[in-house]
């Protein structure tokens, strides 16, 4: 196919050729997966999944957060689809028990783009998983990353000063690394000539070439704590470590931050006030924890209304009971909803791309009385709302009634566990 026919072509349409080729007598596996490939990078697919089925392979497309059918291929062809797969990736293409995992690099039209690839042996035949980091697609710029203005200010600010740890939170695939990424391009490209930059990461998602990343090596003893500890020694302004996953790599990350570093990471958790209770909670001390950590991100990504088709509609009664009860936002005003009603845009969604929902928590004086009492998450929580802290909840109703997304895309994404 063409790849301009194939940039212009639905999934349905994709999948009718594919059903077309198999049935030729000369077809190509090789053909099959350059199209499934450069389709999925084409449609802006997260992800794409290779998955042996009963009535066939299936292969599937995560785009905007929700899957897509792609094709289904008929069951024979899998072996030869997941081999000239791992042979992209320079993976052993005759072992088919064990795990590999591997990259493949796609050109598409000049631009390059990298996918990131796991092999996995099920009873079925190996499932494929196909990551795709966008690089190329994203700017790397704060403005872009969906964060109201206030936000991006603050965390402007909080990074640029090179000092203290900054932690992000979000289920896989929230745009954390992302995040991260931007705020290194954003250190870059301000105060280049006052910072060395450092990465830890694992899996390495895109090189930039811009400055040094490391890759962790389990087999040469490079996990996390000892990434940081060796890019330590090396006195950088500025360690990215992409994951804190225990207590010794917290310590050393909080210690880092408290000795004029600035250590950017992540760490699982369910909100920005759980990620201060979490870290304390490890084993550290909490007037370590108090005096390092200067902020915490906690965001999910939503899918974005679909701009050229949405329309205002009614909202009905109980959802506008349950939005005003969970959103201070909507007091006195009048609550306004929208949907899209599909179109070729959004491919007849209504919904066109992503854009993140957040809560940022800034450490300041009364939060370090809290840290240092060991406060539980509710009454930090407690705390900021009385503040008038703007919760992801917030943040993410108020861009619904702007008709950013829906309420409904809000209420499905953003846990409301912690304040019901
Ligand atoms: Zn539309």
């Amino acid at each position: 196919m063409q790849l301009d026919r194939l940039r212009e072509a639905t999934l349905e349409e994709v999948a009718r050729y594919l059903a077309g080729v198999v049935q030729r007598d000369d077809f190509k596996v090789s053909e099959i997966c350059d199209v499934l490939l450069k389709k999925a990078v084409l449609a802006h697919a997260s992800d794409l999944h290779l998955e042996p089925c009963g009535s066939g392979t299936r292969v599937r497309y995560r785009i905007d957060g929700v899957f897509h059918d792609a094709a289904v291929l008929p069951l024979a062809l899998h072996d030869q689809l997941v081999s000239r797969i791992k042979v992209l990736a320079d993976l052993l293409s005759h072992r088919r028990e064990i795990v590999q995992e591997g990259r493949v690099s796609l050109e598409i039209g000049g631009t390059k783009t990298d996918l990131r690839l796991s092999v996995v042996p099920t009873v079925a035949g190996e499932k494929v998983v196909a990551r795709i980091f966008a690089a190329s697609q994203a700017s790397f710029q704060l403005e872009a990353l969906g964060y109201d203005e206030a936000m991006q200010r603050r965390v402007r600010a909080i990074v640029l000063d090179l000092e203290g740890l900054f932690l992000l939170t979000g289920p896989s695939g929230s745009g954390k690394t992302t995040t991260l990424y931007t705020i290194l391009h954003e250190i870059r490209r301000e105060l280049d000539a006052y910072a060395s930059i450092i990465t830890i990461e694992d899996p390495v998602e895109f090189e930039f070439g811009l400055w040094s990343q490391m890759q962790v090596n389990r087999q040469a003893s490079l996990d996390f704590p000892a990434g940081l500890r060796a890019a330590l020694r090396q006195d950088p302004e500025v360690i990215m470590v992409g994951e804190i996953r225990d207590g010794e790599t917290a310590e050393v990350a909080l210690r880092a931050g408290l000795t004029g570093h600035l250590v950017i990471s992540t760490l699982h958790s369910g909100s920005a006030p759980e990620t201060v209770t979490r870290l304390v909670n490890m084993d550290l001390e909490p007037f370590v924890v108090a005096s390092a950590l200067t902020a915490t991100i906690a965001q999910r990504l939503v899918r974005r209304l679909c701009q050229a088709c949405k329309d205002e509609v009614a909202l009905d009664p109980a959802k506008q009971g349950l939005i005003r009860r969970l959103w201070r936002g909507a007091e006195g005003a009048e609550l306004r909803a929208y949907r899209g009603r599909g179109c070729e845009t959004c491919q007849f969604t209504g919904y066109a791309g992503r854009l993140p929902v957040a809560e940022l928590l800034e450490v300041d004086e009364d939060l370090r009385g809290l840290i240092l009492e060991k406060a539980r998450t509710s009454t930090i929580r407690r705390a900021l709302v009385d503040r008038g802290w703007r919760s992801i909840l917030d943040d993410g109703l108020a861009k619904a009634a702007a008709g950013l997304t829906t309420f409904e895309e809000i209420l499905r994404n953003v846990s409301l566990r912690e304040v019901l």
